[in-house]
């Protein structure tokens, strides 16, 4: 049996990382993971829908694969991709987002061992840690990110790990990624941010002082809300190594097709978030002036508590825009009833335009938690239409 070792990707994405390393961006986005096919010059990596691989002699594996959970070549090439993106040594490709942060809760902690979790956060997240991880005996408590002392405050000497989103979902809190990085290693504990919402377009946590990043790759690295995946993207090659062997040992790989639609939509990541963030600027902007509007929370608006955090970590402000309606649930529930361009939808990040009322859709299951949603709240998820269609929208959608 091949060890982990032997695996192809652990030295390829090292490589490839180290090879594009003075690339920018948008540059990386397009040609990380993305050879040109050995034998016939395909440009774009082919999608290899295969479960085993051909030995020449018992062992004797080309290019190091055997079996497609351990690795497959278009799995490979996304997450050499996602590896270069966020600036980390490692990327590792699963089915969900959700399926890769149980990959990584049982490869960091034992029962026992306590976690620091955000008080705003995406609903399954939550969920995660409160009806599957407890019945393991992992511990957590719930904490104010963007107050690095709070962290601190919650940190205890069984705590193993800080689970950080930012901006978070749906609130659009922002945490200090390098306070909160201080903070968690001067108590030796790992720090996670969860990018989903940023993208590493925006914000590049690794960089920042974080240990792991997670992402749904079905939310804007996809991009058109036709595939679900997750990932995790790491620095230090020996946790990498520790990821991949859990990887492989528990099961939740991205398959082939799925990695190579993610592998597409990462090459327009750039562009898009341009405009995500454009779009999604200017809708705050006519929703601070909105008189039924009583509140709205972005990150690009000067009177947000984390505006300063933001500039200083992030190139732009995303996508997501949320605000609370006058009228209470019914008024919120109403305008998302009428929204015609915005389409009610639950996830995010995709080239068409959502809404939602997290109350009771994406964070029903935080309810009486002490991450539950205001009733009032309504959710954006800002695409990449003509912005003045979706204003429009909204302002009948409000009337
Ligand atoms: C959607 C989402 C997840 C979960 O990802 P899935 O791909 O749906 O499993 C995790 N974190 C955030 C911030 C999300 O928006």
């Amino acid at each position: 049996m091949a060890g982990i070792g032997n695996r192809p990707g652990a030295l390829r994405s090292v490589h490839m990382s180290d090879s594009h390393i003075s690339q920018h961006f948008e540059t990386l986005a397009i040609h990380a993971g993305n050879t040109a096919d050995p034998q016939t010059g395909a440009v774009v990596p082919p999608i290899y829908q295969v479960s085993t691989y051909k030995q020449d002699g018992v062992g004797g594996l080309r290019g190091g694969y055997e079996y497609s959970r351990s690795a497959n070549p278009t799995r490979t090439a996304l997450e050499e991709n996602l590896a270069a993106l966020e600036g980390g040594r490692r990327g590792l490709a699963f089915a969900s987002g959700l399926a890769a942060e149980d990959t990584l809760l049982r490869t960091l902690l034992t029962p026992g061992d306590h976690v620091v979790i955000p008080n705003d956060a995406y609903g399954g997240t939550f969920r995660l840690f409160a009806k599957v991880a407890t019945r393991w005996g992992v511990e957590w408590s719930v904490a104010d990110t963007s107050d690095p002392a709070a962290v601190r405050a919650a940190i205890t000497p069984k705590t193993k790990a800080v689970w950080v989103e930012t901006p978070s979902n749906p609130l659009l809190g922002i945490t200090d990624i390098a306070a909160v990085a201080q903070v968690a290693h001067d108590a030796g504990v790992k720090l996670v941010v969860d990018n989903t919402f940023a993208t590493p377009y925006l914000q590049q946590p690794l960089s920042l002082g974080a240990d792991v990043v997670v992402h749904s790759l079905t939310k804007y690295m996809g991009g058109h809300s036709d595939v679900v995946g997750g990932a995790l993207i790491v620095s230090d090659p020996g946790l990498g190594e520790e990821l991949a062997y859990h990887q492989n040992a528990m099961g939740a790989v991205a398959g082939p097709f799925d990695s190579w639609l993610v592998l597409r939509g990462t090459k327009t990541l750039a562009v898009r978030m341009d405009r995500h963030s454009e779009n999604a600027t200017k809708i705050a902007d006519m929703l601070t002036r909105h008189p039924r509007v009583t509140g709205v929370c972005y990150p690009g608006l000067p009177e947000h508590p984390g505006h300063d955090v933001a500039v200083k970590q992030m190139k732009a402000f995303g996508g997501m825009v949320s605000f609370r309606v006058e009228g209470g649930e019914a008024a919120a529930v109403e305008v998302c009833n009428r929204a015609k361009i915005f389409t009610l939808g639950e996830s995010l990040g995709g080239v068409e335009s959502l809404i939602e009322h997290p109350g009771r859709m994406t964070h029903a299951s935080a309810a009486g938690s002490p991450l539950e949603v205001p009733a009032d709240l309504v959710r954006l998820s800002v695409g990449i239409e003509n912005v003045d269609d979706l204003l429009e929208d909204l302002k009948q959608a409000l009337a």
